[in-house]
């Protein structure tokens, strides 16, 4: 798969227009290099982009274990689609293997991949839950995020400090309610 790059000249081009639209003088020091700095910005928090998350994924090993391998608490930060400020808080990933294991950073990179895009925090959890259906072919998997959205915090109903948990479970975990409820136990 190819991806576009990110046009840091446009990036630039767009700031400065913006910073003219909200009334700032852009030729005042402190937001002289903000143009620059906001392209280079975007090459990491959108990084995700220009990234193939399967690339974390294609390799994995055989094991015969079949129990639940669980990651708890990687840490993403993300940017929310609809108002472009960061939502960021943790991930956990649980899945159960049927003959294939993935390195364990390997999790936390796929999150990350998939993170590092305009976002929306549903649509992140289910990316992430497919991708490791996808590639490791496991029994089934859960994927649970608890973030903080500052469009709901310094924004809109101005609620600081509420987290908005997703959860979505793929294959076994579907229909195993002692399963989903053994992750929860895990997780909290
Ligand atoms: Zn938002």
């Amino acid at each position: 798969m190819t991806f576009d790059m990110i046009d840091g000249e446009k990036v630039e081009q767009a700031v400065r227009l913006f910073l003219e639209a909200i009334g700032e003088d852009i030729n005042r020091e402190g937001l002289l290099d903000t143009p620059r700095r906001i392209s280079e910005m975007c090459e990491e928090i959108f990084g995700g982009l220009e990234r193939d998350a399967s690339d974390h994924l294609s390799v994995t090993f055989s094991s015969k274990e079949s129990g639940m391998v669980l990651e708890k608490d990687i840490t993403f930060y993300s940017v929310c689609e609809h108002h472009l400020v960061p939502f960021f808080g943790k991930a956990h990933i649980a899945y159960i293997p049927d003959g294939k294991v993935a390195g364990l950073s390997k999790l936390a990179r796929t999150v990350e991949t998939f993170a590092r895009r305009p976002q929306i925090q549903e649509q992140l959890t289910g990316q992430i839950a497919d991708e490791i259906m996808k590639h490791l072919k496991p029994k089934g998997v859960m994927v649970m995020m608890e973030g903080e959205h500052l469009c709901m915090s310094m924004r809109g109903v101005n609620k600081p400090g509420t987290k908005t948990v997703t959860y979505v479970c793929r294959g076994v975990f579907e229909e195993d309610l002692s399963l989903q409820n053994s992750f929860f136990q895990i997780v909290k």
